[in-house]
């Protein structure tokens, strides 16, 4: 439980956040929140010979509304997405993160940076369609959420890169939900659902449905939204496109969960987010 030895440091800037990461080469690591990477660490699963911790870095926190878009600074906490609900699914979604300690300290950028499928904001910002700004030392480029997550623990961010926003569309209008199955209370997911579904005249307009932990990277159940967009939105029509949830989903077993008892929350869980984000769920 002791991590091996490393060296630290606590830029001021972004730029000077940069020089460091290039100095410290392959081996230098970006500290946020430290609830992912640190446990690594003690496992002597990460051993990396440099930290450079973010928290002293200006503008990296808070969020900014522009053109019907929510820019969310990397270093926002999960606590601070939980106590803003104008955030919807965000808020909804960050409140069911592990317990209230751990909110205070995880951050939406080292969420999705780690590129853990059992994470739950990864999939919200999948279904949403969001990106990520990040900045290296050669400029900036926005990654897209379905760009961004490549196999387990791996994403698309360099190493020379920070994360330092993160884009989602306010998605006004929908109705949204996140379902999210556990042994404990406050456990990771064994399988988690976000839905957002906008409702036009009893039927639906649009649907999305991301997926926590049914692959080595969060997925969206496209089957599940095709059968559903356009059609009616009623209860019928609804457990029939959710009996689709599973279909080309290859889950990880674990101590938890086999793959087929995955799946099979995948469809209940499909079911209930889409109820309770097209309010039907009575
Ligand atoms: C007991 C416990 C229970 C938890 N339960 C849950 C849960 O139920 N659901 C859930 O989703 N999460 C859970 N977590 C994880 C928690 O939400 C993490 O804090 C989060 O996933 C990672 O954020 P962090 O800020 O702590 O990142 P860190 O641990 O600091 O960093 C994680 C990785 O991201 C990189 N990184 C961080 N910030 C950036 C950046 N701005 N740009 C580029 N790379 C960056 C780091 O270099 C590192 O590789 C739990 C953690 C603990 C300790």
């Amino acid at each position: 439980m002791i991590p091996a030895e490393f060296d630290y440091t606590a830029p001021e800037s972004l730029d000077e956040a940069l020089a460091a990461l290039r100095e410290g080469g392959e081996d230098a690591k970006l500290l946020a929140g430290g609830h992912s990477l640190l446990p690594l660490m003690k496992l002597r699963l990460a051993a990396p010979t440099l930290l450079v911790d973010l928290r002293r870095v200006p503008g990296l926190s808070g969020v900014q509304r522009e053109n019907g878009t929510l820019r969310i600074g990397a270093m926002t906490r999960h606590a601070d997405l939980e106590d803003d609900p104008s955030l919807g699914i965000m808020s909804h979604t960050a409140r069911q993160i592990a317990d209230r300690q751990v909110r205070h300290r995880g951050t939406l950028g080292g969420s999705l940076a780690h590129g853990d499928p059992a994470s739950d904001l990864p999939a919200v910002v999948l279904a949403c369609e969001g990106s990520v700004g990040v900045r290296s030392e050669q400029g900036t480029r926005e990654i897209a959420a379905s760009e961004l997550f490549q196999d387990y623990l791996t994403t698309a961010i360099g190493e020379d890169e920070v994360v330092t926003e993160i884009r989602v569309p306010a998605l006004e209008g929908y109705g949204y939900a996140y379902e999210k199955f556990m042994r404990r209370a406050e456990d990771w997911a064994m399988v988690g659902v976000c839905a957002l579904v906008k409702a036009n005249d009893g039927g639906c307009e649009d649907v999305r449905v991301g997926f926590t932990h049914m692959g080595s990277v969060p997925l969206r159940a496209t089957a599940v939204e095709d059968a559903l967009r356009g059609g009616s939105l009623d209860r019928e029509a609804i457990a029939r496109a959710a009996e689709s949830a599973a279909d080309g989903t290859e889950p990880p077993g674990d101590l938890n969960a086999t793959p087929d008892y995955k799946r099979h929350l995948a469809r209940v869980l499909t079911r209930r987010a889409l109820e309770k984000a097209a309010g039907l769920s009575g």
